[in-house]
């Protein structure tokens, strides 16, 4: 269904129930929430993709930390994640200010739009191939409004299996045999100039930043060559 705006789109998919396993965890803790978040009202519903609609560069994650998105309502706001992320979009100019905590605190992006996979938290992290599937429309529909799209920085595996998926959505052949995931990993279909092209990332998360898997000059890394390949201006 093509939805009129992105306003309009957003309504919508912050309404969505269809994956019943998914509902019930993002509503459970958004009512028993973390102690030291107990004042916080959890947003508790599917988070939206946000950004620039002019962008040219989409990073794809995977889906909302119970803690983090899926209590602030905004994606990858409110969580270790989010603040590696948005530090490094900063540095590398994309977005307006180096952190993001809540979805009104003036963070804007230019150049880029951010979203996940699956667009509710998941127990463990961990969406099922089902989950994603499900979810995938939303972007399919996001991208209707967000159309300038030229690369997609994928945090991660699953990230990068459901932009190949994504793709198809889309109207592109799907890739024989499957391009695999790599950090630094550059893919495009040369046959086909119209689809974006995929960028792999390790994710932002505790595990790879606080072990120095995804180190800060490897993101900018990568967001810098994104810039390059999207065609934008290089960061000063
Ligand atoms: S994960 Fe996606 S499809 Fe499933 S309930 Fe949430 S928004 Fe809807």
């Amino acid at each position: 269904m093509r939805h009129p705006d992105l306003a309009a789109l957003e309504a919508e998919v912050t309404a969505c129930r269809r994956c019943p396993r998914l509902v019930a965890w993002r509503e459970e803790v958004a009512a028993t929430k973390r102690a030291s978040f107990a004042a916080d009202e959890y947003w508790g519903r599917p988070i939206p993709g946000f950004g620039d609609p002019d962008a040219r560069v989409l990073i794809l994650g995977l889906a909302p930390a119970a803690h983090g998105a899926n209590r602030t309502g905004r994606v990858f706001t409110g969580d270790r994640s989010g603040d590696f992320l948005f530090a490094a979009l900063h540095r590398t100019g994309f977005a307006n200010q180096p952190t993001s905590v809540w979805r009104d605190d003036g963070l804007a992006l230019t150049g880029a739009w951010i979203t996940a996979a699956v667009r509710c938290a998941p127990p463990a992290n961990k969406p099922t191939p089902l989950e994603r599937d499900t979810c995938l429309p939303w972007t399919v529909a996001e991208l209707d409004h967000v159309p300038d799209i030229r690369v997609c920085v994928c945090l991660g595996q699953f990230a990068w299996d459901a932009a190949l998926r994504l793709r198809t959505a889309l109207g592109h052949v799907a890739p024989k045999p499957k391009p695999r995931f790599g950090h630094g990993t550059i893919w495009y279909d040369d046959a086909d100039s119209a689809g974006f092209g995929l960028l792999g990332t390790y994710h932002p998360s505790q595990q790879n930043t606080f072990t120095g898997v995804l180190t800060e000059d490897m993101l900018d890394d990568v967001l810098r060559t994104a810039r390059e390949l999207a065609g934008l201006p290089p960061v000063p």
